[in-house]
């Protein structure tokens, strides 16, 4: 072998291996929404490693970032969050990223809703966070997460646009089954009585009324006039049930159910995937079954 023959199977094999390395090495991910989880996965499929720091079932309100999410966040290519002030530990996260300016509020890219928030005796209009009721805002933060992954890693760009197209047309299909599950329901029936005011883009999308137990925290607690107020409006309304949610304390729902005769139509998942291995559709037909066919 010529040297210029050995150099170029040297530069060769280490362009190979360079090669090797960089498809090996995946995006960094934290997700600090169960729903945002799932998006990540399904677009950037094997680019990505994605941790999920607020995992199913727990309270997405409640949530605080331990040292060891913090280091993980600092690691992280992107991190990703619900946003509309859903994380109470945002500045501390941005603290954590550094400069790197790669927080995606998702949330904040979203449509927004008002909502009442109740604090004890006074109240104010706050954002509603809980955007991904919506399967339209979901496909909306499908599209971010797409664009964010394309602008980490440009040579991707094909597989991530088809990853996409994939998992949204499966988040169509899923609209259409919520559109024709909701259909079977006429329209004054459409009253949602939940503990936890989470269904606003629901009620929005899908054609409902929401009546509010609570504000917007599951910490939350209505009072006696709020709850009196409620209970004229359900027996007005003819409302058949009204509905707790997965994270939190069903006691006024009782105390309703008694005064207004309307049945306890069941836990409904409001802040999130509600189990280990639940997915969004899953989500979906869970919260759209017991909602009709409780109200019907
Ligand atoms: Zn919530």
């Amino acid at each position: 072998m010529t040297r210029s023959a050995f150099i170029s199977t040297v530069v060769l094999v280490l362009a190979g291996a360079t090669a090797a390395i960089a498809a090996e090495q995946k995006i960094r991910i934290s997700s600090f929404s169960t729903i945002l989880t799932e998006v990540a996965q399904q677009v950037g499929g094997e680019r990505v490693e994605v941790t999920a720091h607020v995992k199913p079932g727990v309270d997405p309100h409640d949530f605080d970032p331990k040292p060891s999410d913090m280091r993980a966040v600092a690691a992280a290519d992107l991190v990703l969050l619900s946003a509309k002030h859903m994380e109470g530990y945002l500045a501390r996260l941005k603290e954590a990223t550094g400069a790197k300016g790669n927080v995606l509020e998702v949330g904040n890219a979203l449509p927004s809703l008002k909502l009442t928030v109740q604090h004890g005796d006074h109240s104010h209009d706050g954002e509603d966070p809980h955007w991904w009721h919506s399967v339209r805002n979901i496909a909306r933060a499908t599209k971010l997460v797409r664009d964010e992954l394309i602008r980490l890693r440009p040579a991707d760009k094909a597989i991530f646009t088809a990853s996409t197209s994939a998992y949204l047309a499966k988040l169509e299909a899923l609209d259409k089954w919520v559109k024709t599950k909701v259909a079977e329901l006429p329209r004054d029936k459409r009253k949602l009585v939940t503990n936890h005011d989470a269904f606003g883009y629901f009620a929005k999308e899908y054609g409902f009324t929401v009546m509010p137990i609570a504000g917007v925290s599951t910490n939350a607690q209505p009072g006696s006039k709020a709850v009196a107020e409620l209970i004229v409006a359900i027996k007005t309304a003819g409302v058949k049930a009204v509905f707790s949610e997965d994270v939190s304390n069903p006691k006024v729902i009782q105390e309703i159910t008694k005064e207004t005769g309307a049945k306890f139509g069941g836990e409904l998942l409001s802040d999130g995937l509600g189990r280990k291995g639940m997915t969004v559709e899953e989500m979906f037909k869970y919260n759209v079954t017991t909602i009709v066919d409780t109200l019907k």
